[in-house]
């Protein structure tokens, strides 16, 4: 599932070429995975517009538009948004192809179909219940300090399950919360009223960091994951605990466990995180 990193990779490769660029066409549309509005809303608000600078916020991707409203992809499980030639051949599983000025389609793929296009004003989506409220971007530059709201720090809950709710961190999901609590040395199954002030603060830079190094390796690549190009990233080849379970830790040589915490599978060093 794509996380920050991926999402964050796609908007950085397609924002310059969208941008100033007017949108012919919509050539098709799936109304699977369009959640707002209907169809033909669609195509009336969008044919004509020109898109803005494209932006990002927690796993969604914000295309502004010229009619002051956002075209807003989430790519859900297996989803892709691409940038191709016109002529290039449409894989199957396309739900939506946007003809832009420039002779180039933006495709949206998404062969499982759990992710979901808007259109709208941010106020009209909200409103819709369509765009959640999301807390800090690890990206942030006041990221250091979170999290400030003080029921997080005194919540009962592990901080794995704190990790994976985007209220409380935008962005992060399975793959990035196992690998910041690694970097942070903390246990995903830890209350997380039981971390120290030093340990909140390692956490919240162990997130940026893994965020950061995933960006630079374009994104982590284990199944579906592609580029704005379509192209593979390369973030599954360093990561350090997610997919190793049973094999070495980096840091002390002793196996990696797999085990369950808030439904989802989560591998950690019983000896380096505690
Ligand atoms: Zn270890």
């Amino acid at each position: 599932m794509p996380e920050l990193p991926e999402v964050e990779t796609i908007v950085r490769d397609l924002r310059p070429h969208l941008r100033g660029r007017r949108l012919e066409a919509v050539l098709s549309l799936n109304p699977v995975v369009l959640r707002f509005p209907s169809a033909e809303s669609f195509r009336a608000a969008a044919e004509g517009a020109v898109f803005g600078v494209l932006g990002r916020r927690g796993k969604f991707i914000h295309a502004p538009l010229s009619s002051g409203e956002h075209l807003v992809v989430h790519l859900g499980m297996t989803g892709t948004l691409t940038l191709d030639p016109g002529a290039a051949p449409v894989r199957p599983h396309t739900h939506l192809r946007l003809r832009l000025d420039s002779g180039q389609e933006l495709r949206y793929r998404d062969p499982r179909r759990f992710g979901r296009v808007l259109l709208g004003s941010a106020r009209q989506l909200t409103k819709a219940g369509l765009l959640p409220s999301l807390g800090p971007d690890p990206l942030a530059r006041t990221f250091a300090g979170w999290p400030e709201d003080g029921r997080v720090r005194s919540s009962r809950r592990a901080v794995k399950a704190l990790l994976l709710d985007q209220q409380v961190v935008a962005g992060c999901g399975n793959i990035y919360a196992d690998e910041a609590l690694y970097l942070g040395r903390l246990r995903p199954t830890r209350a997380a009223a039981s971390l120290s002030a030093s340990q909140w603060a390692r956490l919240a830079a162990a997130l940026t960091v893994v965020m950061r190094e995933a960006i630079r390796r374009r994104g982590t690549s284990f199944s579906d994951y592609r580029d704005g190009f379509g192209a593979r990233g390369e973030a599954y080849e360093s990561l350090m605990v997610y997919g190793r379970a049973g094999l070495p830790c980096v840091r002390c040589g002793r196996p990696l466990v797999a085990g369950r915490v808030a439904g989802r599978t989560t591998v950690y060093c019983r000896w380096c995180q505690r």
